[in-house]
């Protein structure tokens, strides 16, 4: 597994997602004193207030509370395309790569993976050409589905933009995955709403950088989250008092959006001090996530040298996925780069 931790060792710096935070005090106060009731009612008052203040940040109507980003993604995916339609994805989105196939196997919906270019982008001819007519041999073409950030880069507005308009001149809709939008637009300098205007659908985390425990938000047009909540309860979606997840959700965005820079300026300076070792090829990143690419032997063994010393790395087949996080301090970045060199020192 590629996160899996395969030590034994306690850890005592966790570079290997951003979801490994845990709630603060101050978040986990929140969650206790939320105001709760049940949410498959509509009536839980906390989940009310996280789905309005997500909609109203991002710019979109109405917005859904869902158990994770698998799901919001996955939900944005079938409220666009029925049974036999077709989604435009990057080969190593997350929402074809990474959710299990779901799309296909839950949602009846065919995957059209393009190639990345190596910024991370789709090139517009390549999906431009992978839109089908309408052909009764053909999957119906409904939907773009775009991810920023992006494997720890923060993709531009440009480029948002111009996909967006060659969908909507085609009659597809056009969904974000944006687990890390927060980070893109912090990254970008771009306000949250102004960044994901081009987007019918939106998915956020709160579970990644804005380190909340628990949830995603899908927002949307009205209508469109209507047909979503619809599926949320068929997919097993529908959570009762999930207002005291949804208050540490709240807390996140009114504490960790503008942080979210210092875990990108942490990101730089361990990636500029990884850099200085020969043997690693380092991507810089935008935001917090880096990908350092070994030759595979000396990866597995760098992998496990940092284990046992309380690093924890995500690693695989030679590359290896640092990320910075609420709890990764200058402290851990201090520490992680000293036994990337008492490693060095020794091999
Ligand atoms: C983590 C992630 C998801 C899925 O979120 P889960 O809550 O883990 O299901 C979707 N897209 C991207 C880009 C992610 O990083």
């Amino acid at each position: 597994m590629f996160l899996k931790a395969r030590h034994m060792h306690p850890i005592r710096h966790d570079f290997r997602s951003d979801t490994v935070t845990r709630p603060t005090p101050a978040m986990r106060a929140a969650m206790a004193e939320a105001d709760v009731g049940d949410d498959v009612y509509g009536e839980d008052p906390s989940v009310n207030a996280l789905q309005e203040r997500v909609a109203a940040m991002l710019g979109k109507a109405a917005g859904l509370f869902v158990p994770s980003g698998t799901q919001s993604n996955l939900l944005a995916l079938m409220s666009h395309c029925e049974r036999g339609d077709e989604y435009i994805v990057g080969q190593m989105a997350h929402c074809y790569r990474w959710e299990a196939g779901g799309a296909a196997v839950l949602g009846s919906i065919q995957p059209q993976p393009i190639a990345h270019l190596a910024d991370g982008t789709m090139a517009l001819a390549d999906i431009e050409a992978a839109i089908k007519s309408d052909d009764m041999h053909f999957a119906r073409t409904r939907l773009i589905a775009l991810e920023n950030a992006f494997g720890g880069k923060a993709l531009p507005m440009s480029y948002m933009e111009v996909v967006a308009a060659l969908a909507h001149s085609k009659g597809l809709a056009l969904h974000l995955d944006g687990a890390r939008a927060f980070n893109a637009s912090v990254a970008l300098g771009v306000d949250i709403a102004q960044m994901v205007a081009p987007f019918d659908t939106v998915s956020i985390c709160l579970s990644k950088g804005l380190g909340a425990p628990v949830g995603s938000v899908l927002v949307g047009a009205r209508a469109q989250i209507d047909k979503a909540r619809r599926l949320r309860k068929m997919l097993g979606g529908g959570m009762r008092q999930a207002g005291i997840l949804a208050a540490g959700g709240l807390y996140a965005l009114a504490h960790n959006i503008d942080r979210l820079a210092e875990d990108h300026a942490r990101a730089k300076k361990l990636a500029l001090g990884l850099d200085q070792f020969a043997e690693l090829n380092v991507e810089m990143p935008d935001t917090n996530i880096i990908f350092v690419r070994t030759e595979p032997d000396l990866g597995e063994r760098l992998v496990a040298y940092l284990g046992a010393r309380g690093i924890a790395v995500g690693g695989l087949y030679g590359t290896q996925r640092w990320v910075t996080h609420l709890d990764i301090d200058e402290a851990a970045i201090e520490a992680a780069l000293d036994a990337v060199a008492g490693f060095f020192a020794r091999n």
